[in-house]
């Protein structure tokens, strides 16, 4: 049986239990749409947590993925392939970096970050300052990096050379500065966090101390980056150049692969023998990404994000005034949107969640206080104004009960 009740048991006798899964097998996707093993259709505005950006089966990249895996699938960083360098020169052209190094995820571009940060310092230089809040993977020493507590839980003892500045507050980050730092790495809008942006002032505030002091500055735009927020890139709008960028979800529309994109000076630490991936880079998801990166760039496609992200915000700005008890605003940047749970009602977030999906809409609850809304980016705005109907609707319900 393949329905959804029997595909869950069948996976639940199975799989890891590391996720709390919903009770839904969704087995095809198309645009914003998803449908699961009992031929229910969802409007997904999750996009597999800001991955499927051009949404699911886009024409374009299902061609570059099959064309691609007719002529070659995979063959070892030994060698050189079209698509590798492709992308590289595409992500290149389009950000201050000059050279790119591929992976397979963000945890692992963060994990190169990480390593190109110690091996271009002086050993004695490798502490990396990261903020309260983040989140930068769960491979070990990136979820060392990413200022949770929680997350760190049971995976004791923690790799050395990682401490947390408080969120916003420039002085207490300096005063973790000392003759051991090396970098300092942050997401220009904490996603997990529950979307969170930085304030550009801040923002540049570490970009200054970082240069005072010597230290590479790592901006993680694993979520906010490939058009996610209106721009390539979420620092072209709080005008902050990184030293180090690391990039993964959206990067190939759904195919895994990451990225960690820098200057020559700072990539020539990284000599032969020191990174590497089997995996990384290869053909098929290189071709994916492309053909995303160049959907993305097209005329007009990045604007488009940004009035549909200030017109969800401004939708759910209006919902924070008729439900005053529930939501107490929105936040985000172009299509990456928080609506904050009150106080009181916060601890419903993940009822409100399942009943949404129930509801036939894919959203998520982060930073314990947020619903999060990633949407593909080509999300229309009638999309927009039928899931601010379902919500408005579930809230009078649930404000009624
Ligand atoms: N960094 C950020 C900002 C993320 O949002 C995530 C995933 O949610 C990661 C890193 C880890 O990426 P991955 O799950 O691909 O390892």
């Amino acid at each position: 049986m393949n329905d959804n009740e029997s595909l869950k048991k069948r996976g639940d006798a199975v799989l890891v239990g590391c996720y709390s899964r919903y009770p839904v097998a969704m087995v095809s996707g198309s645009g914003c749409y998803l449908s699961d093993a009992d031929g229910r259709r969802y409007l997904d505005f999750l996009s597999g947590i800001a991955v499927c950006a051009l949404g699911h089966n886009h024409p374009r990249v299902t061609e570059a993925i099959s064309s691609q895996a007719r002529k070659l699938v995979h063959v070892s960083n030994l060698y050189y392939t079209r698509p590798q360098i492709e992308l590289a020169e595409l992500i290149c052209a389009n950000s201050f970096a000059e050279k790119v190094f591929f992976c397979n995820s963000g945890a692992e571009a963060n994990e190169a970050a990480i390593k190109l940060a110690r091996i271009s310092a002086p050993p004695e230089r490798y502490k990396i300052i990261s903020l309260a809040g983040s989140f930068h993977g769960r491979t070990l020493a990136t979820l060392t990096a990413t200022g949770q507590t929680k997350i760190h839980k049971g995976f004791a003892p923690l790799p050395e050379g990682f401490c947390y500045a408080p969120f916003a507050d420039l002085a207490a980050l300096e005063a973790m500065i000392d003759e051991t730092t090396c970098a300092v790495l942050c997401e220009p809008l904490q996603g997990e966090g529950g979307v969170r942006p930085l304030d550009k002032d801040y923002l540049h505030g570490i970009r200054s101390l970082c240069d005072r002091h010597g230290l590479l500055l790592i901006f993680d735009e694993i979520q906010t980056g490939i058009g996610r927020t209106g721009s390539l890139f979420a620092h072209e709008q709080l005008d902050v150049v990184p030293d180090i960028m690391t990039l993964a979800k959206a990067l190939g529309n759904g195919l895994p692969i990451g990225a960690l994109a820098t200057r020559n000076e700072i990539a020539k630490a990284f000599a032969p023998g020191t990174h590497g991936s089997t995996f990384g880079g290869n053909p098929v998801a290189c071709a994916a990404a492309v053909a995303t990166v160049e959907e993305l760039l097209k005329e007009g496609f990045l604007a488009e994000v940004s009035s549909k992200g200030a017109y969800f915000r401004k939708k759910l700005d209006e919902l924070s005034f008729r439900f005053p008890d529930w939501l107490a605003g929105c936040r985000g940047m172009g299509l990456l949107v928080g609506a904050v749970l009150t106080e009181k009602a916060a601890c419903q977030g993940p009822e409100i969640v399942s009943a949404m999906l129930e509801r036939g809409y894919l959203l998520n609850f982060a930073g314990n206080a947020v619903l999060r809304f990633a949407p593909p980016l080509i999300v229309t705005t009638a999309q927009i104004d039928s899931l601010i109907d379902e919500l408005a609707d579930l809230l009078s319900v649930l404000t009624l009960g």
